[in-house]
């Protein structure tokens, strides 16, 4: 019935599975029989402190009571608030934010925002405006027609879509960005963890010479920290792990705990100007009181080290899993609670996927052979455990 109508009224856009979850506790989801799995996904991300959280049910319901939405034609105080909280638990000593409703959405904010300042750059050096945003193999930045053109894989732009944006410059490896920068170059477009890619991270050295190369060129550093930021890596952003204060930064999945926040933070304060971009919904009250009691708790989290020994515990987990299964497994990939497995086979995958959800487990496909890990970060020892548990008996009933 539900599959029936779903295939019936629903656009045909995702190779989805049909169990029907209806509720969830922190890292434990039921379907509508009452079967129980243990949530590694937190739905690609998002839900940084798990289902139905009391303090974030508690949050919506009270904001929902009083006001949901104005619009930005007037101040909004949460936003304000959040924005206040992101740029304190940011890199950036003196930065702002433009609040969107979803990841493609911040990257496209970011590319306006860049864009701009070529123009801004331009007309002070009257020379050639810059333009140019190079991204990289496997990497992803969304789904819209500039964000798809952006995301360095033919898969994500085909011809059908056709035709993109132009200016978007596509490297195979962070050396080649050195090569390919020119006079029309604008900025760089990078994710510190290829998240869809397959859980890739690059070494500190090299982003760190990358980010000093950028600087001294007068070129945009851009961050994509869509999926590795607020808390995912143990540190509010991922670039804070990786020493770097980029230009303009991105975030959005784990940034609402299950309500749709995209951020763009940059330094450049003064590139926007009233008109230049805008969002209906962008940073309503709704998503905003929310967020800002996300970050209070994720912030608690972290400064009480029970992050970092959930982190501690569950790369143990991998570790002993990859040691038990050296057939299956190549190698652990990503960092703090944004995990990946190797798959010696990739053939392999979705079956393995299957038989975890089985099991009573939830966890996620990342480039060709990645079996990604993105469990809530408030996951409990014991929900790890169990997780882990039930991955260990589908990795045995997995013929290999
Ligand atoms: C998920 C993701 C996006 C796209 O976010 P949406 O909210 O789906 O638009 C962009 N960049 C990265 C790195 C992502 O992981």
């Amino acid at each position: 019935m539900l599959e029936n109508d779903d295939k019936k009224y629903v656009l045909n856009t995702y190779a989805k599975n049909y169990t029907n979850f209806v509720k969830g506790k922190n890292a434990r989801i039921f379907d509508e029989n009452n079967k129980e799995y243990i949530d590694f996904t937190s739905g690609i991300g998002v839900l940084s402190l798990g289902h139905a959280n009391e303090k974030i049910t508690k949050t919506i319901c009270e904001q929902a009571s009083k006001i949901l939405h104005i619009s930005n034609l007037y101040v909004i105080e949460p936003q304000v608030k959040l924005a206040k909280k992101i740029i304190e638990l940011s890199p950036y000593e003196d930065g702002g934010v433009f609040f969107a409703n979803s990841g493609a959405e911040a990257n496209e904010g970011a590319i306006k925002l860049a864009r701009k300042y070529g123009e801004v750059k331009k007309v002070k050096s009257k020379k050639i405006k810059p333009f140019k945003i190079i991204s990289l193999n496997n990497s992803f930045h969304g789904r819209t027609i500039a964000t798809a053109k952006a995301t360095a894989q033919d898969s994500i732009h085909p011809l059908s879509f056709a035709p993109y944006p132009e200016g978007f410059v596509y490297v195979q490896t962070l050396e080649d960005i050195y090569k390919s920068v020119d006079d029309e170059t604008l900025g760089v477009m990078i994710e510190l963890i290829q998240g869809e890619g397959g859980v890739l991270t690059f070494s500190k050295e090299e982003i760190q010479k990358l980010a000093s190369f950028l600087k001294q060129k007068g070129i945009l550093l851009i961050v994509d920290e869509v999926q590795t930021g607020v808390f995912r890596t143990g540190a509010f952003l991922c670039s804070q792990v990786y020493g770097i204060c980029p230009d303009i930064i991105t975030l959005a999945k784990g940034l609402g705990g299950g309500v749709p926040i995209g951020a763009v933070l940059t330094s450049h304060k003064d590139i926007f100007t009233a008109g230049d971009h805008g969002s209906t919904f962008g940073g309503n009250y709704l998503v905003t009181a929310t967020s800002l009691e996300v970050l209070n708790i994720l912030e608690n989290l972290k400064d009480s080290g029970i992050l970092e020994n959930t982190i501690k515990y569950f790369q143990e987990k991998l570790e002993s899993t990859l040691k038990k299964y050296p057939k299956i497994f190549s190698k652990i990939l990503g960092i703090g609670l944004m995990k990946g497995l190797a798959l010696k086979d990739e053939t392999q995958l979705k079956k393995l996927i299957g038989f975890c959800l089985d099991e009573g487990l939830l966890v996620l496909k990342a480039g060709k052979s990645t079996l990604r890990f993105l469990p809530p970060l408030s996951i409990s020892i014991e929900e790890i455990d169990l997780g882990f548990k039930r991955l260990d008996l589908a990795l045995k009933n997995f013929d290999y």
